[in-house]
């Protein structure tokens, strides 16, 4: 893919995606109005592949079990022809069965016991899960991510913050957000204010660099200009 020439659009109808501007128009009619992100699957649940997901099938009860939702998961990898791994087709979901616990964490900690030979019933019981998870040595085991509210291990916070699709589109989509409320605008917006609408228009302008915010995210770049008022 070459490199847009024209700076994108913000899409005005609520998906938070950026488009080529010419591609405003025709996108309305195939617009959800809603990010993609939320028909995310929710952090209850977890995917698993490989060994893990055998492990999943061998160890834990089918009530706890789905089978993959295939174009669900396609959302979580929005780009453009990209192809589900099979490990992924061929894996297993795991659902916690307490609210509050996400997926991976139950799944870590009822893995554990079996494996340990402790009863699995402590892990579906809300009171005993706690008392469960810390008789593992896997209390404090995870974190939780501020951005879209998954556990993750200390270590591997960053590089999920840096590489997960939904959390990346998460937070670059509320820093476009916030801009927003403050007054920032996408050159689309501003066509008729004499904001540059091209990369080369721009960078040739130096006085707009600093009415101008960039936010990068993964699958385009989004310039917004601070409003003259
Ligand atoms: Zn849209
Ligand atoms: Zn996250």
């Amino acid at each position: 893919m070459t490199k847009c020439e024209y700076l994108t659009a913000r899409c005005p109808y609520g998906c938070e995606v950026w488009l080529h501007p010419k591609a405003v128009i025709p996108h309305a009619d195939r617009c959800r109005g809603v990010p993609w992100t939320e028909s995310r699957r929710p952090v209850t649940e977890v995917l698993l592949a490989n060994e893990d997901a055998d492990d999943a099938r061998a160890l834990l009860p089918s009530s706890v079990l789905v089978k993959p939702n295939i174009s669900g998961d396609r959302l979580l990898n929005p780009r453009p022809g990209m192809r589900l791994h099979d490990s992924a087709v061929q894996g297993i979901v795991v659902r916690s069965p307490l609210d509050g616990i996400t997926g991976r964490r139950w799944w870590t900690v009822a893995r554990a016991a079996v494996t340990e030979g402790s009863s699995i019933e402590a892990a579906f019981c809300p009171e005993r899960f706690d008392a469960l998870e810390r008789s593992l040595g896997l209390e404090g085991r995870f974190v939780r991510c501020e951005v879209c509210g998954d556990d993750m291990t200390a270590r591997g916070l960053r590089g999920h913050q840096r590489s997960n699709s939904v959390c990346r589109f998460l937070s670059d989509a509320a820093e476009v957000r916030t801009l927003w409320e403050f007054g920032y605008r996408d050159p689309f917006s501003l066509r008729h204010d004499g904001v540059p609408i091209t990369w080369t228009e721009l960078s040739s302008r130096a006085h707009w660099r600093n009415r101008t915010h960039i936010v990068r995210f993964r699958l385009w770049t989004a310039v917004l200009y601070r409003s003259a008022k």
